[in-house]
């Protein structure tokens, strides 16, 4: 049993007499040399053993007999072999046979065990382990490292927002001198190639103030400094104003420009306009700029509406060069133009829709463009508003005196029929269209002839096939049509259309993009001098501007105001000194906060004009000390404290100015550069409640 039970094990054994002859030996050791065990018996273990050659190997052997003698637990030792199967390493485990169990020479029993395979893993282990520790050595370092960028980063975020802040100052401080002081230049006496050259000057400084708000607007998105204003403001107004300044472009480049608000879209909103209008003005300034022909047209919808909430969906639609698609994604991106060729042609920074992107984020909604090479663009966005409670007076009132009334479009381009159309459905009129000349005819004849002639036909002065003067003249010759009041709408007026429109026979005469109280004002107009009423007679032609002369003018009660203007900028001092003195009010200077402290103490003025930034005082500073006598001082008439009106002047426009000055005790808030029209609306509330 024991035989069997030896010669099985997987592990070799040998038993040795004292001198290491092998006595006997299994066939797990005999096997690694590819012998029987009967060639192994009789000869000396060391021979076996490349190991034993070394004098290491045989000090290792004998120090484990010993220690196996002297019953020392568990001697171990490796030992090369050099066997058939080449070098392998053996672990060695030595028993000495007991005395009293000894038989024959046998003295001690040998364990070998193969651990060349288990080394080699246990070394490539090692190797892991080592790398892993360096890997993780590296890794606390590149943690280290990233922490260390992170906070460079933090404080870098920091510096750049600061740094902002004072390029905003440093800026606008100088551009509130170029841009002041050319408008006052404008207004004096020059001569022809003077003012061109001012009008240049004036032209490229306000480019530059645009390029340094992008710059600035972007900067202040970027580090989160950007909030929107939420105040009630008039849709309809909106982009009115923003019409005025768009088709003015689009007209020097000979392209239509329209603009349609539908008629379900709520205009009395709450939010904030001017970033609103920021946007349309960066789509629809480059939808007019990569038009070559054809036409710009805005679009605005109704997305959804709750009880005090609105999306509107504004599309700006081109018919221009088109963007390719690959290109489209980066678009929004910062810096991105289409190709660098465009910057050559059109100019720009590639800022704009990054940061239209950003705004309409901002307004809740989302931007996209769909576009076709060489057919046009379609950059469309949605942005959600409050609605506005309206009371009665906010209402558009339905004209009781055009409803119902019969009246013809004629225009060749649909974005325009559309418009008229939206603005006649509104109010209730019994309107048609005509796409061109000889349509117009057919429908004015057909009208005629089933009684419900048209009384008035609004017409496009330019279209394919004739131009509306030619339309108009063919109606008022054909004693059939010749009733029919004529509206002529063009795009931009030139001088002496006036005159031969009226020679023509036309009734009234607008520019485009219509303002809808305009044109109602026209068609209202228009009626009344074909039903005279008692009034007084209806001007010859009607205009712009004989509707504009007809309303009550708005008058603002002209108040001489003794102003205290604190500023340190020389420049500065003497542009606001200058554009105050011409709007006929009297103006003392203090150069810095305290001198203005003093002299608010010691003269009596109506109005403190203040610059932030000065030096010994600052504005703030010296608005709240002054809020502090005012305190003190007894109450004047009315018992109400004495309050003198402090207007902020400052070329901070960064998130937060304006609660801190507001904070500090300011009434109001002008940001440089700033023209004469800003001063006169920021001064204007402030005119009338004061003593003359
Ligand atoms: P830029 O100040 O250069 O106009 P934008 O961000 O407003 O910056 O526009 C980036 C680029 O997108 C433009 O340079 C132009 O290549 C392309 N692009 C924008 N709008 C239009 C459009 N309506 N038609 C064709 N290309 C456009």
């Amino acid at each position: 049993m024991l035989e069997i039970l030896i010669d099985h094990l997987k592990c070799g054994v040998t038993v040795l007499d004292k001198s290491q002859t092998i006595i006997r030996v299994n066939s797990a050791f005999s096997s690694l040399f590819n012998k029987n065990n009967n060639d192994l018996e009789g000869t000396i273990l060391a021979d076996w053993f490349t190991g034993f050659f070394d004098k290491k190997a045989s000090e290792r052997w004998d120090r484990m007999v010993t220690e196996a003698e002297q019953n020392i637990q568990s001697p171990d030792g490796q030992f090369k072999v050099k066997s058939d199967q080449g070098i392998r390493l053996l672990e060695a485990h030595v028993v000495v046979i007991d005395e009293s169990t000894r038989q024959g020479d046998a003295f001690l029993i040998a364990y070998w065990r193969d651990i060349t395979e288990i080394e080699a893993l246990k070394s490539e282990l090692t190797d892991l382990k080592f790398m892993a520790e360096s890997a993780g050595a590296e890794l606390t370092e590149t943690n280290t490292i990233l922490t260390q960028a992170y906070q460079e980063a933090e404080a870098a975020n920091k510096a750049k927002s600061e740094f902002l802040a004072n390029m905003s100052h440093e800026i606008r401080t100088p551009m509130n001198g170029v841009l002041g002081m050319i408008e006052m230049l404008l207004e004096t006496d020059l001569n022809m190639e003077q003012t061109d050259y001012a009008d240049s000057v004036r032209s490229s400084a306000e480019s530059l103030l645009v390029l340094i708000n992008d710059i600035l607007d972007f900067s202040k998105i970027e580090a989160g400094k950007l909030d929107l204003e939420s105040i009630d403001f008039n849709l309809r107004v909106t982009l009115e104003e923003l019409n005025d300044v768009m088709a003015l472009k689009a007209y020097e480049k000979g392209i239509d420009y329209d603009c349609l608000i539908r008629k379900e879209v709520p205009t009395l909103l709450k939010g904030d306009p001017a970033r609103l209008r920021q946007v349309l003005t960066n789509l629809t300034g480059n939808a007019v700029k990569f038009v070559e022909r054809g036409e710009v047209a805005i679009h605005v919808d109704l997305v959804s509406e709750s009880e005090n909430k609105v999306e509107l969906l504004f599309e700006i639609i081109d018919t221009g060069i088109g963007i390719p698609a690959e290109k489209i994604e980066r678009l929004f991106k910062s810096f991105s133009q289409v190709d660098t060729s465009t910057t050559r042609k059109y100019g720009g920074t590639g800022l704009g829709l990054k940061i239209s992107k950003q705004l309409t984020e901002l307004m809740g909604g989302k931007i996209s463009v769909e576009s076709e090479m060489g057919k046009g663009s379609t950059f469309r966005f949605s942005a959600c508003f409050e609605k506005r409670i309206t009371s009665g007076a906010d209402l558009e009132e339905i004209p009781q005196n055009i409803q119902k009334e019969r009246i013809l479009i004629v225009d060749d381009n649909l974005t325009s029929r559309k418009v008229l159309a939206e603005h006649l459905n509104s109010w209730g009129c019994d309107f048609e269209t005509a796409e061109s000349s000889p349509d117009a005819l057919d429908k004015l004849a057909q009208a005629v002839a089933q009684e419900k002639p048209f009384r008035i036909a609004i017409i496009s002065m330019l279209m394919i096939d004739a131009s509306g003067e030619e339309l108009g003249n063919r109606i008022k010759q054909n004693p059939r049509l010749s009733r029919t009041a004529l509206v002529m709408v063009t795009t931009i007026g030139q001088r002496g259309d006036a005159v031969r429109l009226k020679n023509a026979g036309f009734s009234a005469f607008l520019i485009r993009p219509l303002k809808k109280s305009l044109l109602f004002d026209c068609l209202r107009t228009v009626i009344g001098a074909i039903d005279p009423g008692d009034g007084d007679a209806p001007p010859d032609l009607i205009t712009r501007f004989t509707l504009q002369d007809q309303k009550p003018e708005t008058v603002t009660p002209t108040v001489k105001l003794n102003i205290l203007l604190a500023e340190d900028n020389p420049m500065n001092q003497k542009v606001a000194m200058k554009m105050l003195q011409k709007l006929g009010h009297d103006v003392s200077v203090a150069d810095d906060g305290q001198e203005a402290l003093d002299m608010f103490l010691h003269e009596s003025f109506d109005l403190i004009l203040m610059d932030g930034n000065m030096p010994n005082l600052d504005g703030l500073e010296a608005t709240r000390r002054i809020r502090e006598i005012e305190a003190r001082q007894k109450p004047g008439p009315g018992d109400l404290p004495a309050r003198i009106p402090i207007i902020a002047l400052t070329a901070n426009a960064m998130k937060g100015d304006r609660e801190r000055f507001l904070a500090a005790g300011m009434d109001e808030f002008l940001t440089k550069p700033f023209k004469k029209k800003d001063l006169v609306e920021v001064l204007e509330p402030f005119g009338p409640r004061l003593p003359v």
